[in-house]
């Protein structure tokens, strides 16, 4: 039924997938084959797509499946500590299922709920400001089968948090006023205007938006594609939420005058799987819009323009939000990014000329079309046009949205939060740059400090290293496993920060991961693996005291430790003998 739903088309297969799981509560032998046999797929590919996903469980999972968002801005907020006391209520440990196959807890990357946390998802629904009360009160309503919509609502209450609106935020926006002003100006004239304002793409690439909607209306081909990229993954980016949930007629705006430019007939959301909240409201809009004549067949009564959207949903990956990879994702494959040339504008979507761009670049877009393009320049700098949303978390007194001009300072921002006490920020997410006090001069924007959005606050009683560590684990846990740079290189440069981090490091292992770093910079397949270790260099030199404080005096130490393993062997075979030891001084020691 769910595949016939689908139009039994092998591109829905990550939408399959995540509705036979909601019946079922994971996705058994059986289905992945019953799913295969339906789409004339291997079983093989199908169930190599459900391992690929982090929210797609090919083994059993309680009813009620509970993941805490284990970002670092989640981990200064405690939450830790209360996965510890979840775990104890349920008398389960951290990724277990109870026996009774009722509920299982665990953790997950990020769920962008960073300025209201700590958060944990609930069969993908996001639950927001937990705190022992609460999690007492869940505690009760698992145990009782309550469904989750009898649930109290407040548990799932998301707020939007803007603290700081300018052109995008702030101003009035009619609803059609950008689908009527291409229709006026014609899609030559729209580009026009596009030149003119200078936008670039807001998801951190920045490359000029009106040259990628050219390179696309040149292409050879009939049927193009516009794609939405709201799948912000980078651990402290939350501002697309807030677009897609306060601002989503401006964003299908967007996309609806990118088809009237461009060519094409439809375009696709690929929503962030954390954003599940937000499907159904989304989906309402995207009908009324349909009932008022601003999607579908003939927009506003022109015959000659047709634009439908459809939204799919993610599943836990973050590569994902690498446009070639969410390409592959939404035509129902592993999200693995493509090798590049061809580009999405020749070669997208079904091999068709696509432009893909962010949730935020869209919205930008459909304010051009109103306002004109010079009026969009007047803001930010030479490079670095307009304005930029960023999310705000940590250490600071008013977490948030805040949209500046480009060309803001740091310490502006800091002063508008109230973080009174910084001494570093990690700006742009894990893989983008680590900043400390001396820097707070420096301007955001494509000529300086360029970012897709995230601004995580430390302040001087936090260790930077205990963040830099979550970042490493991040990348592990995120690599996709393509290639070996990025698989290997990510876990060993895990093991050397937690070496260092747990007093083990010497200067030798310094060296390594600066070493292990370039390597990644120029081998990684993706971009993904080429700034996974940027955290580390970055705080290498912006923090060498975090570092410098926890070396041994050694020259070297090996991260793995062979006499504690060979402990473990004599415990069990229950040997003291001197043949049990690697050496004199261990063989001393363990007599003491
Ligand atoms: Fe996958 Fe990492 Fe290689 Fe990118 S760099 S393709 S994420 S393994």
């Amino acid at each position: 039924d769910i595949v016939r739903r689908h139009g039994g088309l092998s591109t829905r297969l990550l939408q399959i997938l995540r509705e036979v799981q909601d019946h079922l509560t994971w996705l058994p032998s059986e289905a992945l084959e019953q799913v295969a046999e339906e789409l004339g797929l291997s079983p093989d590919k199908v169930r190599g797509v459900a391992k690929f996903y982090s929210f797609l469980y090919t083994d059993p999972r309680g009813s009620y499946d509970i993941l805490f968002s284990d970002n670092i801005t989640d981990r200064m907020l405690g939450n830790r500590e209360l996965l510890h006391y979840l775990c104890e209520r349920f008398g389960i440990g951290i990724g277990e299922t109870r026996a009774d196959g009722v509920v299982s807890v665990g953790t997950t990357s990020c769920t962008g709920m960073c300025d209201q946390g700590p958060a944990a998802l609930v069969n993908g629904y996001t639950l927001t400001r937990l705190d022992r009360a609460r999690l007492d009160r869940i505690v009760e309503l698992v145990n009782g089968r309550i469904p989750l919509e009898q649930w109290p609502r407040e548990f799932f209450e998301v707020t939007s948090n803007i603290r700081r609106a300018d052109i995008l935020l702030g101003r009035h926006f009619a609803d059609g006023a950008a689908v009527r002003a291409v229709l006026r100006r014609g899609p030559e004239a729209m580009l026009d205007e596009l030149v003119k304002s200078g936008l670039r793409g807001q998801g951190g690439a920045g490359y000029k938006s009106a040259a990628k909607w050219m390179a696309c209306r040149n292409a050879p081909g009939e049927v193009k594609y516009v794609v939405c990229n709201a799948d912000e993954g980078e651990p402290g980016t939350f501002k697309d939420r807030v677009l897609m949930q306060d601002f989503a007629d401006l964003v299908f705006e967007g996309m609806t005058l990118c088809g009237r430019v461009i060519g094409a007939r439809q375009g696709f959301v690929y929503l962030r799987g954390e954003y599940r909240y937000l499907l159904k409201a989304l989906r309402e809009t995207l009908q009324r819009r349909r009932e008022t004549g601003l999607l579908g067949e003939a927009i506003l009564g022109d015959p000659s323009f047709n634009f439908d959207i459809d939204i799919h949903l993610g599943a836990g990956a973050y590569v994902c939000g690498e446009e070639s990879a969410l390409i592959e994702s939404l035509e129902g494959k592993h999200g693995v990014p493509r090798i590049r040339p061809p580009f999405p504008t020749t070669h997208g979507y079904l091999n068709r000329p696509t432009v893909v761009n962010n949730v935020e670049t869209f919205a930008a877009a459909a304010k051009i079309a109103v306002e004109g393009g010079e009026w969009f320049a007047s803001r930010g700098t030479a490079e670095s046009k307009g304005t930029k949303l960023l999310s705000l978390s940590g250490d600071c007194e008013r977490p948030g949205i805040y949209e500046y001009p480009f060309g803001v300072t740091v310490q502006r921002v800091l002063e508008d939060c109230g973080a009174r006490d910084a001494q570093g920020i990690q700006m742009a997410g894990p893989a983008g740059h680590t900043v400390s006090a001396k820097q707070f001069g420096r301007r955001i924007c494509f000529e300086d400090l360029a970012t897709g959005g995230s601004f995580m606050v430390f302040d001087r009683s936090r260790d930077i290293l205990d963040g830099i560590r979550n970042f490493t684990q991040f990348f592990v846990h995120e690599s996709c496993g393509f290639c070996t740079p990025c698989r290997v290189g990510t876990s060993l440069m895990r093991d050397l920060v937690t070496k260092v981090h747990t007093g083990h490091g010497t200067r030798q292992d310094l060296e390594e991961m600066r070493k292990l770093g370039r390597i990644m910079q120029v081998a990684c397949h993706c971009g993904l693996g080429q700034t996974a270790p940027n955290p580390v260099l970055d705080s290498l030199d912006e923090f060498p005291e975090a570092y410098e404080r926890r070396l041994r005096s050694t020259a070297y130490e090996p991260a793995f430790d062979l006499n504690a393993a060979l402990e473990e062997a004599r415990q069990l075979t229950g040997r003291r003998d001197p043949g049990a030891y690697l050496n004199e001084r261990d063989l001393l020691l363990g007599a003491m």
